[in-house]
């Protein structure tokens, strides 16, 4: 059988926003506040990790040939990983990250 990649609508763990799939690749964080989960390991898109973490978004750069890249750390094993910003982000939320306030904004204090 052969292994067949779905694009499928996700809840966020984070903030409960139910995500439409792309329709050109995978979406791999919350369009609303960015938060996403550790499900690839090596490469984006390659679901091989066995974390299932929730990532937060750390940092965001521009890269003069990528465009916007948005830096996820992982909350249970640390482990970061860069990511495409979709045109559909919520650019409030990309700013919270920027200032870094994101946090402040999407987690609880003293929560999980
Ligand atoms: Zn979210
Ligand atoms: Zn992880």
């Amino acid at each position: 059988m052969k292994l067949k990649r779905r694009f499928e609508s996700f809840i966020c763990e984070v903030c409960g926003f139910e995500n439409d799939p792309l329709s050109t690749g995978t979406r791999n964080h919350c369009q609303e506040c960015l938060a996403s989960l550790h499900v690839d390991e090596e490469t984006p898109g390659d679901r091989e990790s066995t974390c299932q973490g929730v990532m937060i978004p750390v940092s965001v750069r521009e890269d003069s040939k990528k465009g916007w890249i948005i830096t996820h750390r992982c909350r249970a094993c640390k482990k970061r990983i860069e990511n495409h910003i979709s045109d559909d982000d919520n650019f409030d939320s990309l700013v919270l990250v920027a200032e870094g306030r994101w946090e402040d904004s999407f987690l609880r204090r003293g929560g999980a």
